[in-house]
């Protein structure tokens, strides 16, 4: 810890009260899919000299935890197609303070990290996964391979993470009718799933989001159509309302920022690989720390003041809008989803 530590607060407060405790880092925009919710299908990438370094990742972290954040959650693009992405994830799963390094994945590289980051201590794991059929997985993710992916599901589970999670983003007249299938899945393979509504993030020119919304309180009657839903108290520090289905036991998450704006508790803050640090998903506020780890190299101090300001900019909530065109222009691959 750095010597003039004791002046910053052991926790991040914003000017509604709310604790902030958990970071979604993006350690790269890039990606092997092309998820047509996600992406454009011509995406262009950032060259290597605007992205922070695994090195200035982990200092930003280890400035995080001293402040009182307990959670990080890796993402991207595809967290796991960043070159040597396993040394950040080793080096993360051995600060003091984290209660939980989580990772947020597209499933490709399963297969080989799986082991390699259970070892590394990451003990859970997102795992997206849209479809069940092969056609149709292609189609919404532009390059995806289904059984890839799941032979990667399989190595996750063999690996034996504490927990795994599939996410699932349901668009109308893609992919709805596979809402039932989804959780007989999850249910079979005794994983949880979450369901999440499509933001407007960018521009896609794939579909019109607002034709494509699906509700999750459409999905919920989907389900209650063959199960019963168990409301449940139960939290991850996330933006899930969960339910228990009564006939197998699964947990299932409902991820709603249209139908059921979630930003009252919000807890978390998201670092995009170019050092951005937002403040909210769904508005612009934000802080460069890249510029401050590069002017100031070394200075912990300096990194952590930044952020302690920041609290004062993070915005009350987000407002999305799905008729208009997206008033938010970075993609969710940049964002940190
Ligand atoms: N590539 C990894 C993956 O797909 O899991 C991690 C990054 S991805 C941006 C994180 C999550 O955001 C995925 O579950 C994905 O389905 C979701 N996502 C991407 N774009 C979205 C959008 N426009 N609206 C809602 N969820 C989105
Ligand atoms: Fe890649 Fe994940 Fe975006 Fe799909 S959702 S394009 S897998 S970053």
């Amino acid at each position: 810890m750095s010597k003039l530590s004791k002046k910053f607060p052991k926790q991040l407060i914003d000017r509604f009260g709310r604790v902030v405790d958990y970071v979604r880092i993006s350690v790269t925009d890039r990606c092997d899919f092309r998820c047509v919710y996600c992406m454009d299908e011509k995406m262009e990438f950032l060259p290597r000299e605007r992205i922070l370094t695994l090195e200035e990742l982990h200092r930003v972290a280890i400035a995080f935890t001293e402040l009182g954040v307990r959670k990080i959650r890796l993402t991207g693009g595809e967290p796991l197609v960043r070159k040597d992405v396993l040394s950040l994830v080793e080096k993360l799963g051995k600060l003091p303070e984290l209660n939980e390094l989580v990772i947020t994945t597209n499933g490709s590289q399963l297969t080989h990290m799986a082991k390699p980051l259970r070892a590394s201590g990451v003990k859970r794991l997102n795992i997206s996964l849209d479809s069940l059929k092969s056609e149709k997985f292609k189609n919404l993710t532009r390059t995806g391979d289904l059984q890839n992916v799941l032979k990667g599901i399989d190595s996750a589970i063999d690996a034996g993470f504490d927990n795994i999670k599939l996410n699932a983003v349901i668009l109308r007249n893609r992919n709805e009718d596979e809402v039932l299938d989804l959780v007989k899945f999850s249910s079979d393979k005794g994983l949880d799933i979450s369901f999440i509504e499509e933001m407007p993030l960018g521009i896609i020119g794939d579909h019109d989001r607002a034709e494509a919304y699906y509700s999750s309180d459409q999905i919920k009657a989907d389900l209650q159509s063959q199960y019963t839903l168990i409301p449940t108290p139960e939290k991850t520090a996330g933006p899930s309302k969960y339910f228990r289905i009564n006939e197998t036991g699964t947990k299932v998450g409902f991820i709603s920022p249209h139908s059921h704006n979630f930003c009252d508790d919000c807890n978390r803050v998201r670092l995009t690989v170019e050092g951005r640090l937002l403040l909210c998903l769904g508005q612009e506020h934000s802080v460069d720390l890249k510029q401050i780890l590069r002017s100031f190299p070394g200075d912990i101090d300096a990194l952590k003041s930044a952020i302690v300001d920041s609290m004062k900019i993070k915005p009350k909530g987000h407002d999305f809008d799905l008729a208009e065109k997206p008033l938010i222009f970075r993609h969710m691959s940049h964002t940190g989803g």
